[in-house]
Parts: C-alpha cells; structure tokens; sequence
C-alpha cells in the first residue's frame, strides 16, 4: 500500500513537471526509430485507404525525384522516404512519421515555381526530420500512458491506445496540427534543405503569399492548410528574415522545365 501512494505520488510529480514545461512535452517522443517507422507505416496505411491516390506515372516520378533530391540535400536521413501524389483539389501536403508525405494535385496546380513546391516538401520533411508526428502522439497519449506505465499496466494498454488513436484519426491525419513552434522548426529547416539542393528558399515565402492570395478569391481550397499550417504575415517575415542571414542565395534554381510540363499536365487533366 505505501509502495503504491509513493508510485502515486513520483506519477503526480512527473505528469505535474510535464505540464508545468510545454516544451518539455512538446519535444517528448516515446517511440524508437524503428516503431516510429511503425507508426508510420500504419498511419500511411490508413491514409491510402481514405483518400484517392493519383496513379499517373510520369507525376508520381517527378514528385518522387524532386522529394529524394531534397532528402539527400537536407542530410543523411533516419528514414526512408516514400512520397504520394494524392487526387484532390485542395492545396495540401502532409507528413507521417518515419517518412511518408503526400502532395496532393491542388498543390502542384498552385505552386508557380518549383522553388515553391519544393518549399512546402522541404517543409514536410523537416515535420519528418524533427520528428514532429511522434512528438504529437506522444504529447495526446503520452500522460495517460505514463500513468499506466507507472500503475503497472504496461505495454499492452498503450498499444491499444495508439491503435486507437490511428482509428479515430483515419484520413483525419492530414489535419494533425503540430503547432507554431513545430511550424518554424520546419520552415528553418525547408530553408536550409532548399539552399543545399541549389533551390531558391524564397520559394516557400512566395508560396505563403499564394496561399494569402487565393484566401481571398477561393477560401475552401485552402482551408485544411489554413488550419494546419497558418501562412500569417508573421510567418511570411520570420522566412525572409531567416533567408536574409544566408551568406548568398545568387544562382540559385527558382523553377525548371520538368516542372511546368509536371504542371501543365496535371492543369490539362481537369
Ligand atoms: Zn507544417
């Protein structure tokens, strides 16, 4: 009995300097490498399941290369990566854990430069790199699984938490929200990876004020970005202030040919 109340209370003081530090929890990630990999691989497989993956060959290689490039630009990599065109109009792309992103078509149609498509995948594969996801399902299950842990319930309950929480998710996943400073780390890190690859990072900032643009004039096609990645102003001045503390960005690629027959193909699709 007092070796359970002295268990209570080590639970209470963990879970209470868990709160009392947002980023602690923000930055906690209780999985592995390899069942973050895992992770991944489940919440990928639900996400195929709920939306419509586009087949065209020639676009699923252009994205693939254009995505691997940036990959190997940004550092030797944890993870292998395996990149999706998915077929809806929305302006979207979205990371799981362990290497999965999807490019939905709305994007590519957006984009007007490939400095600005790359942006947005250099941006997802910082969600990847700093391995935001796991971060994210740590934070949502990771108290209530401490308190299990520590009450001696173990690893059994918290996979079925976890199972439990793709389920709820399903396509939801694509809204995960990894919030503001989660956000920046990304951008910081779409900056660096575009600058590697010879892209021009202005790319993600002018891609920002697209997104401000068709606000405007077509609001529902970019409400999930909206949601999950605000393009403020703010936004917009932290990217081009991070951008002004490059040595020199002369000569870097903002767009090439591949890119516009990508584009031109996928806008004479519909
Ligand atoms: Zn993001």
């Amino acid at each position: 009995m007092i070796h359970l109340k002295r268990k209570n209370i080590l639970a209470c003081m963990i879970i209470l300097s868990l709160f009392a530090s947002c980023a602690a929890i923000n930055r906690l990630n209780i999985f592995s490498h390899k069942e973050e990999v895992e992770l991944g691989r489940q919440a990928a497989r639900e996400v195929d399941r709920s939306v419509r993956l586009y087949r065209d060959p020639v676009v699923r290689a252009y994205i693939d290369s254009l995505g691997q490039a940036l990959v190997r630009a940004s550092g030797l990599s944890e993870f292998r990566y395996y990149f999706k065109v998915v077929d809806a109009p929305e302006i979207n792309a979205f990371a799981l854990p362990g290497g999965y992103i999807y490019v939905n078509l709305g994007l590519i149609k957006a984009a007007e430069t490939e400095s600005e498509l790359a942006g947005v995948i250099g941006h997802e594969i910082g969600h990847v790199e700093e391995r935001h996801g796991a971060k994210q399902v740590t934070k949502l299950i990771g108290v209530s699984a401490l308190v299990e842990f520590i009450h001696g319930e173990g690893d059994p309950s918290l996979n079925r938490k976890i199972a439990g929480y793709f389920a709820g998710l399903g396509g939801n996943m694509v809204a995960l929200k990894y919030g503001r400073a989660a956000e920046r780390e990304s951008d910081k890190f779409a900056i660096q990876c575009l600058l590697n690859a010879g892209v021009h990072p202005d790319g993600l900032a002018r891609f920002f004020e697209t997104l401000l643009k068709l606000h405007k004039s077509q609001p529902s096609g970019v409400k999930v970005w909206f949601s999950t990645h605000p393009p403020t102003q703010s936004r917009i001045d932290f990217v081009r202030s991070e951008i002004a503390k490059l040595p020199s960005t002369v000569g870097l690629k903002k767009t090439s040919a591949q890119f516009k027959q990508i584009r031109d193909r996928v806008l004479r699709r519909r």
